[in-house]
């Protein structure tokens, strides 16, 4: 199994009841040669890109700047497609997640979390996970597949179509940073990852920089040079525990690519600065991974890499096998990294009463019985199997 093709990938939309084929993702290359196969210039397409990605409009009856023959002849062959919400719902400190119900049926979370005058949004990746990281829920999904580029860049049109910022407001937008930090590992699904954001950074359209687009990923050792090459966008890891004992319980992955290899990867990441650090992710669990010990440890693995901490305190799912530490260790834990000179700010959980906080997408708030509980321990060991295979 390649790295950047772990589970499989589905072509997207790929055309709707009519046969008319769906525009949204396509690159600008992709869409010139449209144009041309239907016998239009190739400069339509610039002029499209403007209306799809700037205007964010969605019926081609309302791109006045194309004639009507042009746009009569582009609605019979195209459509410029949404997933449908399935459910939109607002949390009590104004985080909002959207549950998006994709052409096939599969079903994609992403979360907004205003802030006072912008806004982050966690874009999903994949149907579920392909890994199985113990204290994530989305690690206990059975099902998985990769989404394609039109279903990661519709995650942020969809957004933007409910915030109504089309077109961008010049300050103050509420969707101006992004993170890969939904469900799935965005390097298990690089290429398709990369398409999309390509498109969201093209300053003729989205245009959100590199400086506000954040990948997090759980240590895809041998994709993350070429994501620093390529996109140089801001790197997040998922780090969690300073031990490859620890970690290889935790986080499978690491079985794969121990912490010395993630280590040297982090290092050689493209771009790195003083100035442009790496986030290292680390969730706080209560006995597990957050004694003054771990703090120095966790100091000691860092030396050497521009990099910022973000405590995470653990945020509990139904049938999760963890707590969260208490505030005391958190802060404990966090004074002892900030004291090395590390910036470690606690990551406030967010939108927790929707199960919108980060490790619960995709959760039902309920318990779960005995049965349950053995389908997902089933699931932990079938993908743990493929992923040592
Ligand atoms: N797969 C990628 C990105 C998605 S997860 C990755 O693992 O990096 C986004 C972040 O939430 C990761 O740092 C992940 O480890 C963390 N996380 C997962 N489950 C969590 C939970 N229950 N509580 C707190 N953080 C969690
Ligand atoms: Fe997947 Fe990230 Fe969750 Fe691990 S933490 S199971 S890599 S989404």
């Amino acid at each position: 199994m390649s790295a950047s093709n772990h589970a499989s990938a589905f072509v997207l939309p790929a055309t709707d009841a009519d046969g008319r084929k769906n525009l949204v993702g396509l690159s600008r290359e992709e869409l010139e040669a449209e144009m041309l196969s239907i016998g239009l210039e190739k400069f339509r397409a610039r002029q499209l890109w403007h209306w799809l990605y700037h205007r964010g409009s969605t019926d081609f009856a309302e791109m006045t700047t194309l004639a009507k023959p042009v746009r009569e002849k582009l609605a019979d062959a195209y459509i410029v497609a949404r997933p449908t919400v399935v459910k939109d719902l607002k949390s009590a400190d104004g985080t909002r997640k959207w549950l998006l119900r994709m052409p096939d049926g599969q079903e994609v979370e992403s979360v907004h979390i205003p802030e006072e005058d912008r806004g982050t949004l966690c874009v999903s990746s994949q149907v579920g996970c392909t890994l199985t990281c113990r204290f994530c829920h989305t690690g206990t999904q059975r099902l998985v597949r990769n989404l394609d580029s039109a279903e990661i860049l519709a995650q942020v049109m969809l957004a933007r179509d409910m915030l109504g910022e089309w077109p961008a407001p010049p300050d103050g937008r509420m969707l101006s940073n992004i993170v890969m930090m939904g469900m799935g590992e965005p390097l298990f699904n690089y290429d398709n990852v990369a398409k999309a954001l390509k498109i969201v950074m093209d300053g003729d359209g989205i245009s959100i920089s590199k400086r506000r687009i954040t990948l997090s990923t759980s240590g895809v050792v041998p994709m993350m040079e070429r994501c620093g090459q390529e996109l140089n966008v801001n790197l997040a890891v998922s780090l969690h525990a300073v031990t490859d004992e620890l970690r290889d319980i935790i986080m499978p992955i690491n079985r794969k690519y121990p912490l010395r290899e993630l280590m040297d990867a982090c290092r050689n990441y493209p771009g790195l600065s003083n100035a442009r650090r790496i986030t290292f992710e680390y969730v706080m669990l209560k006995g597990i991974n957050d004694t003054p010990a771990d703090a120095r440890a966790l100091v000691k693995l860092l030396e050497g890499v521009p990099a910022k901490i973000n405590l995470i305190p653990f945020n509990e799912w139904p049938g999760a096998p963890y707590e969260r530490s208490t505030a005391k260790a958190i802060q404990v834990f966090g004074d002892i990294v900030n004291n090395a000179g590390y910036a470690s700010p606690v990551r406030t959980p967010r939108g927790e009463d929707i199960m919108a906080a980060c490790g619960q997408l995709k959760s039902a708030s309920l318990r779960l019985t005995a049965a349950e509980r053995a389908a997902i321990a089933n699931v932990i060991a079938e993908k743990d199997a493929a992923l040592a295979s």
